[in-house]
């Protein structure tokens, strides 16, 4: 099998997240950046929802884009046609699948879903769609019957399924087994993981899926998704790179630009520490890890900061160590005068505990100029 796929869900899943919404410009923006980082797939929203949702849809599906624009239906005609309307050239058909959903949930039968399915999937095929048939609560479902759900979907046209955890509850070994349960019953099918993060495992299991011979992976900008969110777009595109050693196309050098963007018209911000994108994932400061980072940053960074468009920062705090005074001192034009560091290291420490957080560069050049001030008031004393 050549590279994993890669499918976002941001403008779908993503701004399904309670309190969220896109403005359709801002819709556009990101369906554009997500195209020109390399995505393959943009699933761009739901048209049966009608009004700016629909005309949303329409705008991307219309702007030449080299990712193929999805349009998310249920397994129902009318939305379908609504699909068609926009001009998207691929569609997700998505049903529940597990027990609870059918029972629950629709109040319908295993065959009732096996029918609608059957029926939509056919319709789109006959309007040339590229066609994701997706088993919502997949991970719930009982195997026999996720299986034959998939032949269904498969022998009615369908060119993949979208394996849902829906509620999250995966764990990466039982992910694995799964996807490979569901290769082995239907050799070649393909499968996209689209994975949610309530016990914090969605990239965990994403990944799995992946090493499962799932062929694509469901993703969003930042984690956005229902809840606790979906699987980070960021995080399984380096995950590929440097834990898989995969081959990816994307441009991972924009990945910090683009969850900034959809940090702002999201209006949820960008913690310091978020894996991969956050401010302060390659800021340093404690003193051992300082010193390893400028002697070789290797030492305690899994990549270069470049590639997702960040930079490594020291920082002067608590934690530090003479070998990050020296490189500030000197990254500010100042030849560090030994003598004064033991001193200097006490002084940092007081003024970042009485500050509770690091000190700004300006604040720590401040503290080295006052010892030798001090020092030269000494000595004129002293004469
Ligand atoms: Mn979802």
């Amino acid at each position: 099998m050549d590279r994993v796929r890669i499918v976002d869900t941001t403008l779908r899943d993503g701004e399904q997240t309670a309190g969220v919404v896109f403005s359709n410009k801002e819709k556009v923006v990101i369906a554009r950046m997500l195209d020109a980082i390399g995505v393959d797939e943009i699933e761009a929203g739901t048209p049966a929802m009608g009004g700016d949702e629909k005309e949303a849809v329409k705008a991307i599906a219309q702007s030449n884009l080299r990712a193929m624009v999805m349009a998310w239906n249920r397994p129902v005609i009318e939305d379908l046609k609504h699909s068609i309307d926009c001009g998207v050239n691929a569609v997700a058909i998505s049903i529940s699948t597990s027990d609870i959903h059918i029972q629950n949930k629709l109040q319908k039968t295993r065959q009732w879903v096996l029918d609608a399915v059957a029926k939509a999937t056919d319709f789109a095929k006959s309007h040339d769609l590229y066609v994701s048939v997706n088993a919502e609560d997949g991970s719930r479902t009982d195997m026999d019957y996720l299986i034959r759900f998939a032949r269904v979907a498969l022998d009615a046209g369908a060119d993949r399924i979208r394996f849902c955890d829906t509620v999250g509850v995966l764990d990466p070994f039982t992910t694995h087994r799964k996807i490979s349960e569901l290769r082995q019953a239907i050799p070649g099918i393909q499968i996209e993981m689209h994975t949610h993060n309530d016990f914090g495992m969605a990239t965990a299991n994403a990944i799995a899926g992946i090493m499962a011979g799932a062929t694509h992976v469901g993703v969003t900008v930042n984690g956005l998704g229902e809840r606790a969110g979906n699987a980070a777009l960021e995080e399984v595109v380096m995950a590929l790179k440097h834990v898989l050693n995969s081959e990816i196309v994307i441009d991972t050098t924009k990945l910090r630009r683009l969850s900034e963007y959809v940090a702002v018209a999201s209006a949820r911000p960008l913690p310091l520490n978020k894996a991969i994108v956050g401010a302060n994932v390659f800021a340093h400061e404690s003193g051992i890890h300082v010193d390893g980072a400028l002697k070789d940053p290797r030492t305690y960074e899994a990549y270069d900061p470049a590639e997702v468009g960040l930079e490594r920062r020291i920082l002067i705090g608590k934690h530090s160590g003479s070998a990050a005074f020296r490189k500030k001192l000197k990254d500010a034009g100042i030849e560090p005068d030994e003598a004064l560091m033991p001193e200097l290291l006490n002084r940092v420490k007081k003024c970042a505990v009485e500050l509770k957080r690091s000190l700004l560069d300006e604040e720590f050049v401040d503290l080295y100029y006052e010892l030798v001030w001090e020092r030269e008031r000494m000595a004129r004393h002293a004469g």
